[in-house]
């Protein structure tokens, strides 16, 4: 048990769904019946009854803790202090046996699938659809490391040589992880930071966003249930100051970090500044994600495309579609298909579960977002401006810049920038996407495989979709993570993901 003194108590926030999850009219949306593309163990929305089923349990769910008690930063010492106890016994666990309970918190994460869509409407603001996917990520996360942390956590490899001696190589445990994790994916990408440095043998201090920890605390009970020993778990709640003690601590092993760019830079300077050993850090940030139109795209599948990446999940996501790029000869009909297909989008409260678009995370999001709009009216051409209700509301918008350079910064919300670029200019486009330093996500519509091509050798960007949209990276198939300023890799959901949690033993015996 840790010794924590309790700062302030502060009641969950709740946002946009003030009581839990309700439904008086439920209206089935059309786009719940499409077919997952992601993994289907969950609900078949083919099946209205099991559709109306999820719902009616989501309205009958209500949270198991109410209460959210703030870490002091004082006490990070004892915190940090617990999880290195813990770490001895957890390093020691097989890695068989680590990978069974992960495999159990995602049995149980499905089992409470309707429970965590409660929470991440009610605290979170997301839609029906997002909750949805992202419950099912979550558990994609779990199963995906134990699977991988079988194979590595196994045993030990031995390694072919010439020396005449045994040669072996094992990964270990490193000691304590920080996971420091974002709103936007309060479950799937928390219980995917945590989940990996688990099964590599570490013992983690996991703290959620400050605007998200009711999640982050149902996930942690829920992780404890599977059988992660509450030695090898702690859970930090609070703001920054709890993020920056933690990363200061001489103690700690090393820091996985999902964010902004700068708070990514300024938990690196903490590290780089303490004495002792060099503490890796595991950052995935942001980026100024960019889609490039060329005259040969489908105008339909375009308009569908562009209007998922930029406005789905209110467009608080990393991999949102930022700036689009559009060929000059087609520019007008494609803005005003897209601006069509935005202006189908229905905004409002997530209870009703064919709202597309949900609240933005907080008053301080709107206000900042608000603003943006409020200087892209005066700056660039308006060419859709949606209407959003009262709240923590912002509208899809889209407008017109006449040059990519005037969006230096990532506007994390449902705000597309386009520009325009002759049939010659493409060499530009991918300059001013180099340009920006970031490369997170990037979308080509094309059918000329040559433009394709090129755009792909010439970028360096981690996720690269062709005719398609450009969010909702699947786990173990999409392995996610960005270039440059969007983060250090390796990518998170992919093959390479654990072993940067780990530390390496080669052990030489002359036989
Ligand atoms: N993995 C998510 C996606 O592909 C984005 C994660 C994030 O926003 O941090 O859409």
């Amino acid at each position: 048990k840790v010794p924590v003194t309790r700062l302030l108590r502060r009641p969950a926030a709740i946002i946009g769904t003030p009581d839990q999850a309700r439904h008086p009219n439920i209206r089935l949306p059309r786009d719940l019946y499409r077919p997952q593309r992601t993994n289907s163990r969950g609900i078949e929305f083919g099946d209205r009854s099991a559709l109306n089923k999820l719902l009616s349990d989501v309205a009958a769910s209500k949270p198991v803790i109410n209460e959210i008690a703030d870490m002091s930063p004082e006490t990070a010492s004892d915190i940090v202090a617990a999880a290195r106890a813990g770490f001895k016994a957890w390093s020691a666990t097989a890695g068989k046996t680590r990978a069974e309970i992960l495999e159990k918190a995602a049995a149980l994460l499905e089992q409470r699938t309707a429970h965590f869509i409660a929470l991440l409407q009610s605290e979170g603001g997301k839609t029906l659809d997002d909750a949805l996917s992202e419950v099912r990520e979550a558990a994609d996360f779990c199963r995906y490391y134990a699977a991988e942390g079988r194979k590595l956590f196994g045993g030990i490899e031995e390694m072919p040589g010439p020396t005449g001696e045994s040669n072996a190589l094992r990964l270990r445990g490193r000691g304590v992880f920080i996971a420091i994790s974002p709103w936007n994916f309060p479950l799937a990408i928390f219980s995917g930071q945590v989940t990996a440095a688990l099964m590599a043998g570490n013992t983690v201090v996991a703290k959620p966003a400050e605007q998200t920890p009711l999640i982050g605390a149902e996930a942690v009970r829920l992780l404890h249930e599977a059988g992660i020993p509450s030695s090898a778990l702690h859970l930090a709640q609070g703001d920054g100051r709890i993020g920056a003690a933690l990363t200061a601590h001489p103690d700690i092993a090393g820091v996985v970090f999902t964010g902004s760019t700068e708070v990514a830079r300024s938990i690196n300077r903490t590290l780089a500044a303490k004495d002792g050993p060099i503490v890796p850090l595991i950052a995935e940030t942001g980026g100024i994600n960019a889609m490039i139109v060329d005259a040969t795209a489908l105008p339909e599948q375009v308009a569908d495309d562009v209007v998922t990446s930029a406005f789905r999940s209110a467009g608080q996501r990393c991999s949102a579609l930022r700036l689009l790029f559009i060929q000059d000869d087609v520019a007008d009909r494609m803005i005003e298909m897209i601006s069509g297909a935005a202006n189908e989008l229905k905004i409002g409260d997530v209870r009703d579960p064919s709202v597309h678009v949900g609240p933005v995370i907080d008053a301080e999001a709107k206000q900042r977002l608000d603003a943006h709009i409020a200087r892209m009216k005066k700056q660039a051409r308006v060419h859709f401006a949606g209407q959003a209700p009262e709240g923590n509301y912002v509208a899809p918008h889209i407008f017109e810049l006449s040059d990519a350079d005037q969006l230096t910064e990532e506007v994390f919300g449902p705000i597309l920038h386009v520009v325009r670029y002759p049939a010659d200019g493409l060499a530009r486009v991918l300059q001013s996407i180099e340009r920006s330093g970031y490369g997170l996500t990037l979308g080509i519509h094309s059918r000329i495989d040559d433009t394709i091509e090129d755009v792909i050798d010439r970028l360096s960007v981690g996720n690269i979709y062709v005719n398609r949209n450009m969010i909702g990276a699947v786990v173990g198939v999409q392995p996610f993570g960005g270039h440059g300023l969007s983060g250090t890799g390796p990518k998170a959901g992919g093959p390479h993901y654990l072993t940067r949690f780990a530390a390496e033993q080669t052990v030489t015996v002359n036989t």
